[in-house]
């Protein structure tokens, strides 16, 4: 296991050689190339579970980069591979990977509009950032003639976001072909050159369902009401404890049923959102959840599943990471979030989600923003996080 010396030699060797630097050229030649690949795909929407149109642009990018194994997985995850020639055909890659989907629904206007630097679009930021990012650092690796001893792994991937519940991460890490090769994953999300998403929030979500004949409210009245029944169910989870430590969170986010004034309901829904920072307390909770409702005629359904993990503090990973920020004399601030991230860190394989520079706000709202300027500094911190974290062949 490397020391922090170790590291710090490394990172500081390959920030003085030739291709490295050849790659940050093209970096700060490039961004305004960076600046119309991100309004170019912004114009592509991506809903949940429809991000297939942008996947193809991502493909159609990867060839013209003369990225090798291009190829969309049964996923939908657009792939492709910097390889080398003495590289092992199974042996270990690292992936390097930006969401593709948008929280927005079919049919939201994508077109990005632009005030001076800003672009204003859905999705600007969350994540065309991210998604640029990752074709501009696999375009100066090219321009820069590096070969990697380990190949790196692109992915445009989908399923991030909400009921995505990380799919695309998934395939990756337990279905596809590269499922038992990958060693180290890094995921490109967003605006910041500082915060670094080291530790995964877990969440489990639900949707709670009670079903009942329905009727007239006059002529049927006394028949069992789902929305009360519910209404009793969900009252009942007030007194599920939640620990401050490790912080423990339970929302009821959305609450659905009944037909009309005058007629008993059918059937009543609420979708809940329980997170915690500790895996073992998210089971417990899930636990005393399930109890608490038990005495209550509620279908319990899981519609989503995120796994709660870290990065271990001596992982090399987050080490090399530590001396980047040394060598570009940045402050590594540790985030915890629900990020692609979270499947990998679930499997002890080292990971992190990072911001890819610039500025952005209105996260997940229609006046979402992204401003690209001085993105330059993340780029490089990305690129040589990566370039020295490859394992030799
Ligand atoms: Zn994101």
């Amino acid at each position: 296991m490397p020391t922090a010396a170790h590291a710090q030699l490394r990172v500081s060797r390959l920030a003085a050689a030739l291709p490295v630097h050849r790659a940050f050229h093209w970096l700060h030649l490039h961004q305004p190339q960076l600046r119309m690949w991100l309004l170019e795909l912004l114009t592509i929407p991506a809903p949940p579970f429809g991000e297939s149109a942008r996947a193809q642009w991502f493909l159609d990018r990867f060839q013209s980069l003369g990225l090798t194994n291009v190829h969309l997985d049964q996923a939908g995850n657009a792939l492709a591979e910097l390889s080398s020639a003495d590289a092992a055909p199974n042996g270990p890659v690292t992936l390097l990977s930006a969401h593709l989907d948008t929280v927005f629904p079919p049919g939201t206007p994508t077109t990005p509009s632009e005030t001076g630097s800003r672009i204003l679009a859905p999705g600007a930021c969350d994540n065309a950032a991210g998604l640029t990012a990752l074709l501009g650092l696999a375009a100066a690796l090219r321009h820069a003639n590096i070969t990697p001893p380990t190949p790196i792994l692109f992915a445009a991937n989908v399923g991030e976001e909400g009921e995505g519940d990380l799919r695309g991460m998934r395939h990756l890490f337990f279905e596809g072909p590269y499922r038992d090769r990958i060693r180290a994953a890094i995921a490109l999300d967003g605006a910041g050159t500082g915060p670094v998403v080291t530790r995964a929030l877990g969440s489990r979500r639900f949707r709670l369902t009670v079903t009942g004949p329905g009727g007239h409210s006059w002529t049927d009245a006394g028949a069992p009401n789902p929305i009360l029944l519910l209404a009793h169910a969900l009252s009942a989870l007030a007194t599920v404890p939640l620990p401050n430590v490790p912080r423990t969170t339970l929302n009821i986010g959305q609450v659905s049923g009944g037909t009309s004034i005058n007629s008993i309901p059918e059937s009543a829904t609420a979708l809940l959102d329980l997170r915690s920072t500790d895996a073992a307390q998210l089971q417990a909770t899930e636990s005393d959840l399930r109890t608490t409702l038990a005495p209550h005629p509620v279908l319990i359904e899981v519609i989503g599943d995120r796994p709660a993990a870290n990065l271990p503090d001596d992982s090399p990973l987050l080490r090399t990471l530590r001396a980047v920020d040394r060598h570009l004399s940045l402050r590594t601030e540790l985030r915890i979030g629900s990020t692609d991230a979270n499947i990998p860190l679930s499997q002890s394989i080292p990971a992190l989600a990072i911001g890819t520079g610039g500025t952005g706000g209105g996260i997940h709202t229609l006046a979402e923003w992204y401003d690209p300027t001085g993105r330059e500094l993340a780029l490089r911190r990305i690129l040589l996080t990566l370039l020295a974290t490859l394992p030799s062949a």
